[in-house]
């Protein structure tokens, strides 16, 4: 399977110096095809390092060593570790300062987020074969997360995805909030 790279890359800024980067966002981006997706994101300042269309591809939008912007304020892994509040505003934003971002790698699966659009086998296999990528490259993986757990409340994408299929072909583990 191969790699489809964008230029340029999407939204990103440097990661902080000594961040591990141990955590990968699931995401999914409702739109007519790829190429709207990568207009909307453009439009919203937003970014995903990795987009998978409905055929399988995946495309490289953000090099991994660089910050995207697709989890916003989200409550994670190094949030649970640090003992970061929970408490949530009445827009579900969490009140104390957050950074999913500066640690994880985003990836999206193009599907409009109903719960009933479906994620075809070619997609799935994409998925997983790039997670599987990454995780031999990047050692420091260890989490497996979903937009929907970091952001309860605020998000709910990516619906109808099979989590338990893809933590267990990768080996990765599913965070989730207690
Ligand atoms: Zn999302």
């Amino acid at each position: 399977m191969s790699v489809e790279t964008i230029q340029p890359w999407l939204a990103h800024r440097p990661r902080r110096g000594a961040t591990l980067v141990d955590t990968i966002v699931l995401h999914a981006t409702p739109c007519e095809d790829f190429d709207s997706a990568i207009a909307q994101l453009k439009g919203l300042g937003l970014s995903y390092h990795y987009i998978i269309d409905k055929m399988g591809i995946p495309h490289k939008c953000v090099p991994y060593s660089a910050v995207a912007f697709h989890a916003g304020n989200s409550f994670g892994p190094h949030e649970a570790a640090r003992g970061t509040s929970r408490e949530q505003d009445i827009h579900s934003n969490f009140v104390e300062l957050t950074s999913v971002n500066e640690y994880s790698i985003g990836i999206s699966l193009v599907n409009n987020n109903d719960g009933v659009d479906p994620f075809p086998k070619a997609q799935m296999d994409a998925c997983i074969w790039m997670i599987k990528e990454l995780k031999s490259s990047l050692t420091s993986l260890k989490y497996i997360t979903t937009h929907y757990w970091v952001s309860p409340g605020r998000c709910t994408d990516p619906q109808g995805l099979d989590i338990v299929k893809i933590v267990t072909q990768t080996g990765l583990e599913a965070w989730m909030p207690n």
